[in-house]
């Protein structure tokens, strides 16, 4: 089938960089988005900042730019799931039972939310955020005075917190670590960022989590494992993600957790075949990487959907154009893990993969102001994070390297 496209699934981030890879490298033949939501690709961190609390701000505000290399042989089937994949066939169908040939696939269908871990998703009032609908829809009830519970205090819900406290909202994070952010930044950083979110009257429930819900037709008092009854108009599940690939159940792809892939970002059997023509690509994959240890891993950072897109998007246009991608697929893929949050006028900036640690380090500054700490397993460097301090947190990115044994 010469003529069908290459087939990207998920109309995010990671397709379009996956797509605009492609035509980098040289791909100039047809190119389909499928994506579940009816918006073109946009930008997911202002939905927890910016978006959230400026009334009248949507899709404008936070799409991404369409390269002009993408204005010419691209189809967009939008608001439409994929709901199958049949690899020996080389075609997905979509919920609507149409089908979607392909001469390479790249799977970009990210995350969602893990659900309300407790009956009571019948009652209104109860949010999640991935989506720009999924903000819009929170933005209105995070009125003045109202009671806010959020559920995790991890990114989203920290950040979540931090606008809600601004906008007025009673703030309360319930939360089963003992600190906000414990996995990512550790207790010492993590009980930092308890203390400037308590600066600004969000009340903290750690080592605890949700028993039950009370209300009808709408949420009013959620009650706690510790008996801890709250008031709540609003309450936010903000407890993790699952990766979307429902869809790919059958299809002979290893999707135990996210879709697996080899360091040419092509999908593996779960015997570790690669599976013909068909990639993943940013938050759904899990892959190795070898700048901290050759263990698969999805990692859910905002430069990664560029890093996996770019490097899938040269493979397949070397596939497509009939190469041997055997020794682009062998050279090492090592990308650096990056992330940010912004909560307050507190930045937060980290490199590496600083839930590796077992040994952390202040290097420079002071916890309850800017600061810079290290992340250690034994003698490696595996992450760095800071608050504030940008230039010297960013000059540690020359100081991950592939260890020599693995190159
Ligand atoms: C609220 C929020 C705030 C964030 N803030 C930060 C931040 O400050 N810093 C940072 O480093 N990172 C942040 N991130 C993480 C970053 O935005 C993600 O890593 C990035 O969006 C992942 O892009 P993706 O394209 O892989 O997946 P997604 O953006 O999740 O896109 C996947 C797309 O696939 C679609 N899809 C799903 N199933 C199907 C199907 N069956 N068929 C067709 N389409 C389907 C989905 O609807 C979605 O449009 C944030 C994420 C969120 C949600």
């Amino acid at each position: 089938m010469t003529d069908a496209p290459l087939l990207i699934v998920g109309a995010s981030m990671a397709g379009l960089r996956t797509a605009e890879g492609a035509r980098r490298a040289g791909y100039a033949g047809p190119i389909e988005f499928l994506g579940a939501e009816a918006h073109a690709p946009y930008n997911r961190p202002p939905l927890s900042k910016e978006l959230l609390q400026t009334e009248g701000h949507g899709h404008d505000e936070v799409a991404f730019p369409i390269r002009s290399a993408l204005e010419q042989g691209v189809t967009w089937t939008l608001g439409r799931a994929a709901a199958s994949l049949d690899i020996s066939r080389r075609v997905v169908i979509d919920e609507a039972g149409d089908e979607h040939p392909y001469r390479a696939l790249a799977i970009a269908t990210g995350l969602r939310p893990k659900p309300l871990p407790v009956d009571g998703h019948a009652l209104t009032g109860i949010h999640v955020l991935r989506t720009l609908d999924d903000a819009v829809g929170l933005r209105t009830s995070l009125r003045p005075g109202a009671n806010v519970v959020i559920l995790g205090s991890g990114f989203v819900g920290c950040e979540i917190a931090a606008t809600a406290a601004k906008n007025g909202c009673a703030v309360s994070v319930v939360t089963q670590s003992a600190v906000p952010l414990e996995r990512a930044l550790g207790p010492e950083l993590g009980g930092e960022v308890r203390r400037r979110h308590e600066a600004h009257g969000v009340r903290f429930f750690p080592r605890d989590g949700l028993f039950g819900l009370v209300g009808d037709p709408c949420v009013e008092r959620v009650i706690l494992s510790s008996g801890v009854m709250l008031e709540c108009d609003v309450l936010v599940v903000a407890i993790g993600s699952d990766p979307n690939t429902e869809w790919l159940a059958g299809s002979g792809l290893d999707v135990s957790d996210g879709v697996l892939v080899d360091g040419g970002l092509r999908a593996l059997t779960a015997e570790g075949a690669v599976v013909p023509d068909v990639f993943a690509v940013g938050d759904v994959a899990r892959y190795p990487n070898p700048l901290f240890d050759g263990v698969a891993r999805r990692v859910e950072h905002w430069n990664l959907p560029t890093e996996t897109g770019k490097r899938a998007g040269q493979l397949i246009a070397a596939h497509l154009a009939g190469e041997n991608c055997e020794p682009l697929a062998a050279a090492g893929f090592a990308p650096l893990p990056s992330f940010w949050s912004d909560q307050y006028d507190m930045h937060l900036l980290a490199f590496g993969m600083t839930y590796l640690a077992d040994r952390r380090e202040l290097v420079a500054g002071a916890l309850d102001d800017e600061c810079v700490v290290e992340y250690h397993r034994g003698d490696a460097l595996v992450g760095v994070c800071g608050i504030g301090m940008r230039s010297l947190v960013q000059s540690y990115r020359s100081r991950f390297s592939v260890p020599t044994a693995a190159v």
